[in-house]
């Protein structure tokens, strides 16, 4: 980075320190004529980071129309006051000299990335005109609507089903999410939701299974474990990789990969068997705890000392401790889930250990969230529900005003019997037209080739597609794919629809833009909108702008949008335990009202109605299982440009267990490309070798690998997990898509 660069893109963050620690002297020293931002009349703006999928509340320091510094809102409880190092990075977003500046249109080959600049009325124009062609040629189920983000609504829960396609789809639900939630919702009738209802402020013991709080950087989660640790909460890590958690751990169990289940039934034996589970929780709210006794009754801590590579008495010594603490002990949840394609029954395994702790909905445990009362702007009925999912879990389908309407191409109900999405099934349908044609796709915000796996595969889809629209911010690898590609305005510059977030406290926040937008951007709500008309779909539209739009949904809860503006968040009153239900009905929305043990649902689809073991294929000779994870300055495929980030971590490097690496001479910072099971290539990469990992495992951080060459921080920096997964099991129950079974091996660099 030049020293112009630095000034421009560094000096909120520098200058943010800046204002606090300068003192009189060091102030003398600065060039007499230069006034820094701290300097002059700050306006302080409150709005929401969308840096990542957590959504702290932030306060803006804008001076003479420019942003400056990024604080946490410290009355929003998902940040406290304060952000993470992505949330101060967000400056770095706004001013990044990369980001897609004019709508584009293509004129060369898809992926050459060769396209003529063009004003917003030719390029939507051409837009509308093709998505149009498609559905009378093919219906409009054959336009897929992909989405990421806050800004997504816009287009994903909102265009298409008023464009009337089923095909709606978020990474964040098949490829993160959705065996957690099918089986949330299965055992207990409610869903996990974005924010894990852990309540970390009384909780005493911990467990955490493949979770990489402090890697995986999500801003109130690091907080309040912190602060449960400080409290002295004990803490156990199950993971086949020393993560930056289990450092701060009680006890670290380096378990064999794909093995968790059997660790998990291993404890449930030993809390049932030993009679110490919380019988009176189990008699009062569950259903089918008898066919789980028998059930459980062969897997012994030996048998899964066995399959897990972990002694036999330290199972039973934390069974024994999360007898000790129960209902204050918890095993977290987790958020990205997909592993080894059986994950619901894993979710489900961990959500019964839990139950026999009694701790759902009790002090300690796991408190019982609701989403904030506000109505939804008053639209006229779409012709099909939205049906898009989200972290939240699959939506539930609205209504069916359309007769011949086709079912979703992934094959919801079919091919998986719960999870209402599967991005990765809709790619398919494009290539092969089965079980229908896709051969339209907009796509906004997902970068398509470090999301969705089997690369290859999403490169044939784009090249079979009659049509493609890209929304972005910056010119990634899919824009390069698309027929016309729309430059959206950063979350900075932006409003979107009113955060509402199922919390202890359920509260409601305001995204709104604290700098006017740069280039020839605009913001997705407005680009959808716009699309909307076009398209013939004006009814759905009866909002003028966006204001409007906000204003009449927070009056239905007696606030304003200028009270908003000003606030920033508002918050509700949560029912967190089980006491605040007394008299009021119950929590658990199964038709029982009881949480299920026992799944009669499963049990009648012809699936294991109790959770069971499955062994996960080994790697072969000579390659090692291939294990992902983040970096707290990174998010997904998303920042690795930015130029405030860049500087904290520019790219990633391979983990190679320091035994491994002296058998094979390869020693620390030599750089390879690494070859999965398939012939895939990625890197080169520098290696890490460390003692961290166990044997038979190596580890990348995601997100690095770019190719496009307009990313010019990012471009050719370390190595794409995503490229490396040219595999992946699909959960039978969830549709989620099992990514860790892929395979690689390590070449010198040539
Ligand atoms: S966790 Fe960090 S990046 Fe994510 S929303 Fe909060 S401050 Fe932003």
């Amino acid at each position: 980075m030049s020293r112009r660069e630095f000034l421009v893109f560094g000096g909120g963050v520098a200058g943010a320190l800046a204002t606090v620690s300068a003192p009189g002297p060091v102030r003398r020293l600065l060039p007499p004529r230069r006034r820094f931002w701290f300097q002059k009349a700050t306006t302080a703006v409150p709005t929401v980071c969308e840096m990542c999928l957590w959504r702290c509340g932030a306060v803006a320091q804008v001076a003479e129309g420019r942003l400056w510094k990024l604080d946490g809102h410290p009355e929003n409880p998902k940040s406290n006051g304060r952000l993470c190092a992505r949330g101060l990075g967000g400056v770095g977003e706004l001013y990044d000299p990369d980001r897609l500046k004019k709508p584009l249109i293509r004129t060369g080959r898809r992926g050459e990335g060769q396209f003529r600049e063009t004003n917003w009325d030719e390029a939507l124009d051409v837009t509308a005109k093709a998505l149009l062609k498609i559905k009378e040629d093919h219906g409009p189920e054959a336009v897929a609507f992909f989405g990421h983000y806050a800004g997504d609504k816009w287009f994903v829960d909102y265009l298409a089903p008023a464009f009337g396609s089923p095909n709606a789809a978020k990474p964040a639900v098949a490829l993160c999410t959705t065996p957690r939630e099918v089986a949330s919702n299965l055992t207990f009738g409610r869903p996990v939701g974005g924010h894990e209802p852990v309540d970390w402020d009384h909780t005493r013991y911990i467990i955490l299974l493949g979770t990489h709080i402090g890697e995986n950087a999500h801003n109130t989660m690091m907080q309040q474990f912190a602060a449960a640790r400080a409290r002295g909460a004990k803490v156990v890590v199950v993971d086949p990789r020393f993560s930056t958690v289990a450092s701060k751990a009680d006890r670290y169990l380096p378990i064999k990969p794909g093995t968790d289940t059997a660790l998990l039934l291993a404890w449930m034996h030993y809390i049932i068997v030993n009679q110490h589970y919380d019988a009176e929780y189990v008699a009062r709210y569950t259903e089918g705890f008898e066919q789980l006794v028998e059930h459980v009754r062969p897997f012994t801590p030996e048998w899964a000392a066995r399959i897990t590579d972990l002694p036999a008495e330290i199972i039973a010594d934390v069974a024994k401790d999360l007898c000790r603490y129960r209902p204050q002990a918890v095993l977290v949840p987790g958020r990205h889930v997909v592993w080894y394609g059986n994950d619901t029954q894993r979710m489900r395994a961990l959500y019964l250990v839990n139950i026999l702790l009694g701790n759902y909905g009790r002090r300690g445990g796991w408190y019982i969230a609701e989403s904030p009362y506000v109505e939804e702007y008053p639209l006229q009925p779409f012709p099909i529900g939205s049906e898009a999912g989200g972290c939240a879990g699959p939506a539930a389908s609205g209504p069916e005003a359309s007769s011949d309407r086709k079912p979703r191409a992934d094959g919801a109900g079919r091919t998986f019997l719960r999870g209402g999405v599967a991005i990765q099934e809709l790619v398919e349908p494009m290539i092969t037209g089965r079980p229908y044609p896709i051969k339209g796709l907009v796509s906004y915000a997902v970068n398509l080739f470090h999301t969705l796996p089997v690369r290859e595969r999403t490169a044939e889809a784009l090249r079979a597609l009659d049509f493609h629209v890209a929304v972005d911010i910056l010119p990634q690898e899919h824009t390069r794919w698309a027929d016309v590609v729309l430059p959206e305005c950063t979350y900075l510059e932006r409003y979107d629809d009113l955060i509402t977030v199922p919390h202890k406290t359920p509260f409601i926040a305001l995204r709104q833009p604290v700098v006017e937008p740069m280039h020839d951007s605009r913001p997705g709500w407005w680009i959808a909108r716009e699309l909307g008309i076009r398209l013939g779909l004006e009814q759905y539209y009866p909002w003028k702008t966006i204001e409007e739009y906000l204003e009449q949904r927070l009056n239905s809860v007696g606030l304003t949008l200028e009270e908003m503006k000003k606030q920033g968040v508002s918050v509700q009153k949560g029912r967190p335990y089980l006491e605040d239900w007394e008299g009021k009905g119950s929590p658990f929305r199964t038709e029982s009202k009881k949480i299920q043990i026992y799944c009669k649902e499963l049990a009648e689809a012809g699936i294991d109605p109790l959770p069971r073991y499955e062994p996960t294929p080994e790697p072969p000779e000579g390659f090692f299982r291939l294990l992902y994870g983040r970096a707290p300055m990174h998010t997904f495929g998303r920042t690795q440009n930015n130029p405030v980030l860049t500087r904290l971590m520019r790219e990633n490097e391979v983990w190679l267990n320091r035994a491994v690496a002296a058998a094979m001479r390869m020693t620390d910072g030599q750089r390879v490309m690494l070859v999965n099971q398939d012939g895939a290539k990625s890197g080169p990469v520098r290696v890490r070798v460390t003692a961290r990992i166990r044997k038979d495992c190596v580890y990348l951080v995601h997100g690095f690998g770019h190719n496009a060459p307009g990313l010019r921080r990012a471009h050719g920096r370390g190595a794409s997990d995503t490229a490396l997964q040219t595999r992946y099991a699909l959960d039978p129950i969830s549709g989620g898509a099992g990514l860790r079974v892929n395979f690689v091996r390590l070449e010198p660099e040539a």
